[in-house]
């Protein structure tokens, strides 16, 4: 079934992505994974490929490609590994922020960058006292003339190593009431001065991918860095959460079919008690119910794609479809090991390494308590 927001030209894209993957990244992955970070030459290759932030308008350097072009590129990423996340965070999380929020000069100045991959981006909101409740983050951005002076600490921040633009969300009004009216967004450049990277963080899964520490000590950021209206950050962070969580459940859908897929062929090949696994019935059953969890993640979240693409409002759909689909492929993932036996434990068996990476899904980009937190808001409780 394909859906029906996909036309030829995006099977052709998706046709020329997965050659330039085989070639650039699949056969490498592996290595990545084992050193802990993705090479910027395999950035900088995305970018020249025409890979990165293929939305942006033309008159910035990219191809003003509509939002499907950019789910061909999550999924093509994801089914090589989800490692590869923090790219679709700088392609449709972080860059549309320049975007919709930058002045001209802004835009002008940053954005050619982001689509050749000469700039990185990250996005920093949470810190180590605070992530679900944003509102409550207490790194201060103080004017000082033509500067602001940012002082505190951020963590957990995708791209964080390699990011040579980072996102922060600060307090310009640390005393606003409500507090997230006192949110602001600035844009830290690499060099800043007061500006350092702490540790790179080693965590469960995604091991290729730079998840990082941030410090900021009386750091000197131009006032020409802010980002839009001061307090009106949180506004914006809401607002771009949406195609977050979009990417996220359609990575997490993607991971679930590889996983199935996985599993499919392994238990054709097995055999036990002189059969092949995949004659048991039970073994029949647990795919036939997994093949049909992942159907109707298919469906359900084409259908918030398809919504998104048309500028319908999607708060209520993408955080049932961010929750639901990112629990579906825990499941997916716990009984794809389970059907590998002994080999899904081994890390030279792919099951392995998606077994480990799937479960940040259901945390990051706002975890899966807050999304039943906000479909609960929805339905005016
Ligand atoms: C690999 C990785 C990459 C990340 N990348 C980024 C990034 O690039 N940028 C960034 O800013 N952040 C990033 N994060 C942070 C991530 O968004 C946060 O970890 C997440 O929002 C949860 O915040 P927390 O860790 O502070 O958990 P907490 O907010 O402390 O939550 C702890 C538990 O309490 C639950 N909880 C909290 N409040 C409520 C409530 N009101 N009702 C019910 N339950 C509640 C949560 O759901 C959770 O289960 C990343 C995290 C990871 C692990």
């Amino acid at each position: 079934m394909t859906a029906r927001y996909l036309r030829e030209e995006h099977q052709i894209f998706r046709d020329a992505f997965r050659k330039f993957l085989e070639k650039e990244a699949y056969p490498y992955y592996d290595e990545w994974e084992r050193r802990g970070i993705i090479p910027r030459s395999f950035w900088a290759k995305m970018g020249e490929n025409g890979f990165l932030c293929p939305w942006v308008d033309e008159k910035y350097g990219g191809l003003n490609a509509d939002f499907a072009y950019s789910v061909v590129i999550h999924e093509e990423l994801e089914k090589v590994g989800s490692s590869l996340v923090g790219i679709g965070l700088h392609n449709d999380i972080v860059t549309p922020y320049i975007a919709s929020y930058g002045t001209e000069e802004q835009k002008q100045k940053w954005l050619p960058k982001c689509v050749s991959g000469e700039l990185i981006t990250a996005i920093a909101m949470t810190e180590p006292g605070a992530g679900s409740d944003l509102a409550n983050i207490s790194t201060t951005a103080v004017k000082d003339g033509d500067a602001y002076i940012v002082n505190g600490q951020k963590t957990f921040i995708t791209n964080g190593i390699h990011a040579d633009l980072v996102i922060v969300a600060c307090k310009t009004d640390p005393h606003a009431k409500p507090p997230h009216r006192g949110i602001s967004l600035l844009v830290v450049e690499r060099d800043t001065p007061g500006f350092t990277r702490g540790r790179k963080l080693e965590k469960v899964g995604l091991h290729a991918q730079d998840t990082a520490e941030l410090f900021f000590q009386d750091a000197k950021v131009p006032a020409s860095n802010l980002l839009g209206e001061e307090g009106k950050g949180f506004y914006y962070l809401m607002e771009k959460l949406q195609q977050e969580r979009l990417v996220v459940a359609i990575a997490a859908q993607t991971a679930a079919e590889v996983m199935v897929s996985l599993t499919k062929q392994y238990v054709k090949q097995r055999t036990a008690f002189g059969k092949r696994v995949s004659e048991f019935q039970t073994v029949q059953f647990r795919l036939a119910e997994m093949a049909t969890e992942i159907a109707l993640g298919r469906t359900f979240v084409d259908r918030v794609i398809e919504e998104h693409m048309a500028g319908k409002r999607i708060v209520t759909e993408v955080s049932m479809a961010k929750w639901w689909i990112t629990e579906m492929a825990k499941r997916v993932a716990a009984e794809a090991m389970q059907l590998h036996g002994g080999y899904g434990y081994m890390e030279e068996y792919e099951i392995a390494r998606r077994y480990r990476d799937i479960p940040v899904s259901a945390i990051y980009a706002g975890t899966n308590e807050m999304m039943k937190t906000i479909i609960a808001r929805e339905l005016d409780l």
